[in-house]
């Protein structure tokens, strides 16, 4: 089929996730084809560097044999079967034991998803269950971020703190709070990034005092921010956050759908960060993005309770645990071991990225620079104020379309440029991808 039937089909018959359907139907589909390593193909024939790894997911890359061996040796064997009751395979198993061997030393038990959004249901129906069986059954309030993404199932979108999506899902779940997002560069520059994380921290605090201690069940957060803009907490954010909850008896969950699996160069950024998660719902990277599982890691406390006193958890899903995703998750994580992976973002991409992604701090369009492991972000700046660009402008989403013409995924949040890319992507191919990002900063301007 040639792309224009492949995009009027899409057109007639497609409704994509997160898209305006009526201006998509005007513009018309990318048709992507094919993929290797950092790199997507299109049916027109562009090579396109992909610094968004999917939707921050492909870590080991595209094309990898080995995941599609362990795919079709899994599939060949048992394509099926579940984990409900007393039935279980050894893909899940495994998965199981891995997971807890490189998760922080409490994190003994995982419960398996097929996807990061189920994985936040399963905490909401978690932490609630942990604290009725406590015999805390006001404990029912999760407290979460302003501009927080967690997913977009009703409670993962009511748990994030996207309002354009609140203001489209209808009734949403009770009693979840938000407070305060640790966005310096947007919200804070009116004080130091310091000051500013304690400030953060302290709003949390405020919210828990408002509400309640005693009918706070949970705080919810991503390390770093993905969806909301790659937003890196100052550096005073998470201990001045571990303090407060430290006073008070609230569970933390700690998000690792994006920054689980290296990104940050750690297995988890829990890890990077020096928390101690009662949960951890993770998901992408955990196969790559080669099939879609997910699940929540669960610390001892909780565990403990939810099985010795629990009973039947009326929790699941078909596809919790399947044995294809599970095998191919297995071999992901074996390969990244083998690789060393994780270390190579901590100790040699990570960093390189780092101080080639600074060098585009001079461009007049550039008001901040970040980054930290594969997660970094550009805020574009009006030059002639200084200031960010009015919304109507759109400078974000007219550098996107820039970039992808030029032959980039770039990511625009608003006017925060985002990128993501796979943990293979070698020194070459960062000096590549920052070659593009200066291009397209130099055509936007
Ligand atoms: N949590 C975070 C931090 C995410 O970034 C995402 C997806 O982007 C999710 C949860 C939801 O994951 P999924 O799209 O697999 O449902």
């Amino acid at each position: 089929m040639h792309t224009e039937t492949y995009r009027q089909l899409d057109r007639d018959h497609h409704l994509h996730p997160f898209t305006d359907f009526k201006a998509l139907g005007e513009e018309g589909s990318r048709i992507v084809t094919h993929a290797e390593g950092v790199y997507i193909h299109d049916s027109e024939g562009n090579r396109i560097l992909d610094a968004m790894a999917g939707l921050w997911c492909v870590n080991l890359g595209y094309g990898r044999e080995e995941l599609v061996a362990a795919a079709t040796a899994q599939l060949r064997e048992l394509p099926y079967y579940n984990n409900f009751f007393k039935s279980t395979h050894p893909p899940a198993v495994k998965l199981a034991e891995m997971l807890c061997r490189l998760a922080p030393a409490h994190m003994n038990r995982v419960f398996f998803t097929g996807s990061g959004s189920e994985a936040n249901d399963t905490v909401l129906r978690m932490v609630r269950r942990y604290w009725a069986l406590e015999g805390k059954p006001d404990k029912q309030w999760v407290i979460a971020r302003e501009n927080a993404y967690h997913g977009s199932t009703v409670a993962g979108l009511s748990l994030g703190g996207m309002a354009p999506m609140h203001a489209q899902g209808g009734p949403l779940v009770p009693k979840i709070a938000h407070v305060r997002q640790p966005y310096w560069f947007g919200e804070g520059r009116d004080t130091s990034p310091e000051a500013f994380g304690r400030e953060c921290a302290a709003a949390l605090e405020a919210k828990i005092l408002e509400l309640g201690e005693e009918n706070v069940a949970a705080f919810i957060a991503e390390p770093v921010q993905g969806a909301g803009g790659a937003i890196i907490p100052p550096q005073s954010y998470w201990p001045a956050v571990k303090e407060v909850l430290a006073r008070y008896d609230i569970l933390l969950v700690v998000d690792e759908v994006i920054c689980g699996f290296g990104r940050l160069g750690e297995w988890f950024a829990s890890i990077h960060y020096d928390l101690k998660p009662d949960l951890m719902p993770i998901a992408k990277g955990l196969s790559s993005g080669y099939l879609p599982i997910g699940g929540v890691l669960v610390g001892d406390r909780v565990a403990e309770t939810l099985i010795e006193r629990g009973g039947e958890f009326f929790h699941g899903f078909t596809y919790s645990g399947h044995p294809v995703c599970a095998a191919v998750a297995l071999k992901n994580l074996e390969l990244m071991q083998a690789e060393g992976i994780v270390e190579r973002v901590r100790d040699d991409v990570g960093p390189y990225l780092a101080e080639r992604w600074a060098t585009l701090a001079d461009h007049p369009l550039v008001g901040e620079v970040r980054s930290l492991g594969l997660i970094g972000a550009l805020e574009l700046i009006d030059p002639a104020t200084g200031e960010r660009f009015p919304k109507s402008l759109a400078a974000g989403t007219l550098c996107r379309d820039i970039c992808f013409d030029l032959g980039l995924v770039m990511r625009s949040v608003g006017d925060t440029m985002i990128i993501s890319p796979p943990l293979v992507i070698t020194r070459a191919e960062i000096d590549e991808l920052v070659g593009l990002a200066r291009e397209a900063l130099d055509e936007t301007a």
